[in-house]
């Protein structure tokens, strides 16, 4: 039985803030794309982002905050970014 009370927390990777994990949005990469995972429960790596810091994903410098925190090296790779 998980313990009572315990909401699993991440941490947005624009503005660092922690918030349960259920309150933030997932992006994981599959086939060349970073998609949103809606469940949350995709394999691999995850990339989270708060309602507030969702808007800014296309702006350069948080894409590049999502390829870091997705350890992306080749960037070129990345077709798109899927919502
Ligand atoms: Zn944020």
């Amino acid at each position: 039985m998980p313990k009572k009370g315990h909401i699993p927390e991440r941490t947005c990777i624009v503005c660092r803030k922690k918030l349960p994990k259920k309150e933030l949005l997932r992006f994981c990469v599959k086939d060349n794309q970073i998609v949103l995972d809606k469940t949350q429960k995709e394999g691999g790596r995850g990339a989270y982002f708060c309602s507030e810091c969702i808007s800014k994903i296309k702006n350069l410098k948080v894409r590049r905050k999502l390829f870091y925190a997705l350890r992306i090296k080749n960037s070129d790779k990345i077709k798109d970014i899927v919502l």
